[in-house]
């Protein structure tokens, strides 16, 4: 008797173990009566939401609706920095129970075999019992055949079970409107007043643009929070080029730029230049933080320049037609309809239905900036999961020196073309001046002067 309600016990922890792993990211709805911590930081700013994960010496909190705010450690006050590491030990602690080893299926579930494999031990173990002391039974005669297929019923579920982060574009189909294919011919209306900085071409399923990652106005000048990078030619060329897709397809859920796409582009100025989430890879409004510049753009840690927030100032090259493209394939206007009519109210993505059967992003001086969520289906990188996820086909850049840290203090005062292949930029620390003298030969060797404000020179040359 004593030793059948140890046995089954035993099966009933082994069947619930797999279930009860702690894992990364719960979630929350709004009015469910949730209630969000508030955390202080560094800077005397206070966010609120609950703790979802540790990643990189990253804090991904949760609020409403499951959005997503990833942080550095550091930039929480001491205080809540020791919460966040108890926070994160306990965590560590629940997730060291065996997980199991887990297959991952197709449709999303995954198989754990461990408890399977520790019951039909026991059943081994019993069903031994059993031959050596006839005395022994689990259950009466007639209930012991039921009790055996209900467990191995339990075990089944127990086992398969369905994975948490499952990309809602694979799973999802496009609600009922049929966006038309876009047209190449207007594609390269578009594209025509920025070449021959830009080169295009298509195929059926892509409208493919070429660019140096150099814009036609000048850079850098406005930066008041600086990483130290500067601007090198990219090679956004040949199968490393910009790819929009020509047949947009509506996203049954659009993915919140909040939460997703902190890696790579979102979408692609019409003068080759890539548009960046609005928020950097620290969760912070960059525009806000005075990391841009003049023109919304700055250097990545591959010296590649990136906008991250609306190049609205390419209106007075585009006119009414788009500045820029979305990754999914929708085009973005600036601040005024493609009729040149007042921009009418825009909805959580940025954008709109336009003539029936159309959408369209804005760009505007506001956050979000260009895309709030994006309204077509894309593609996600599999290998870096949410909010680092990126859309592909993406073009990548590459850099030619280890990236820089930030220089408090400077703000960037001059950027200009110093020769062939060369350029200088100068920043300010308080009164005084450093700069950045930098050049490149045909054959990707590239030399850095950095001059401090103190007149310390340092040169290195880097090979791409
Ligand atoms: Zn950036
Ligand atoms: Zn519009």
């Amino acid at each position: 008797m004593f030793l059948r309600k140890i046995v089954a016990a035993l099966l009933l922890i082994i069947g619930i173990l797999p279930s009860i792993t702690a894992h990364e990211g719960g979630h929350y709805h709004s009015g469910d009566g949730t209630v969000f911590n508030t955390w202080r930081l560094q800077n005397g700013e206070q966010v609120l939401g609950n703790f979802s994960a540790y990643e990189n010496n990253r804090i991904i909190l949760e609020w409403e609706n499951g959005k997503l705010i990833s942080l550095p450690m550091e930039s929480f006050s001491k205080q809540d920095q020791l919460l966040l590491q108890s926070k994160i030990s306990r965590t560590e602690a629940i997730n060291r129970t065996p997980i199991f080893f887990a297959t991952a299926t197709e449709s999303g579930y995954y198989f754990t075999p461990i408890p399977l494999l520790l019951c039909l031990l026991i059943l081994g173990i019993l069903f031994m019992l059993k031959k050596s002391n006839q005395q022994f039974q689990l259950l009466p005669p007639n209930y012991r055949r039921t009790s055996y297929w209900i467990t191995g019923a339990l075990v089944i579920f127990f086992s398969c079970k369905k994975t948490a982060d499952s990309n809602p574009n694979n799973t999802t189909t496009g609600t009922s409107i049929v966006v038309p294919k876009t047209r190449t011919g207007f594609m390269d209306s578009v594209f025509a007043a920025f070449k021959p900085s830009v080169n295009t071409n298509f195929d059926n399923t892509y409208y493919y643009v070429s660019a140096t990652g150099f814009p036609n106005h000048n850079m850098m000048v406005g930066i008041t929070s600086w990483q130290q990078q500067v601007p090198i030619p990219q090679n956004y060329t040949g199968t490393n080029s910009w790819s929009i897709p020509l047949q947009p397809v509506m996203a049954a859920v659009p993915l919140s730029t909040k939460s997703n796409f902190m890696k790579g582009a979102v979408a692609l100025a019409v003068n080759g230049i890539p548009i960046f989430n609005a928020l950097n890879n620290r969760g912070e409004d960059s525009y806000k933080i005075g990391e841009l510049d003049n023109w919304g753009g700055h250097c990545g840690k591959a010296d590649d320049y990136h906008y991250h927030a609306a190049p609205l100032h390419l209106a007075t090259v585009t006119g009414n037609l788009p500045i820029a493209y979305a990754l999914d394939g929708f085009p973005v206007y600036g601040e005024k309809e493609p009729d040149g009519t007042t921009l009418t109210s825009l909805d959580t993505c940025h954008g709109h239905p336009w003539n029936t059967t159309q959408y369209h992003y804005h760009g505007t001086t506001t956050y979000p900036y260009v895309v709030g969520a994006m309204r077509g289906k894309v593609t996600l990188d599999p290998s870096t999961p949410a909010p680092e996820n990126q859309i592909l086909p993406q073009a990548f850049a590459k850099g030619a020196r280890p990236a820089t840290n930030p220089l408090n203090g400077a703000s960037i005062t001059n950027f200009v073309s110093s020769g062939t292949n060369a350029y200088l930029l100068t920043y300010k620390i308080g009164t005084k001046f450093g700069s950045v003298a930098y050049s490149w030969d045909a054959s990707n060797k590239f030399t850095y002067t950095l001059t401090d404000t103190s007149g310390q020179s340092v040169t290195n040359t880097y090979q791409r």
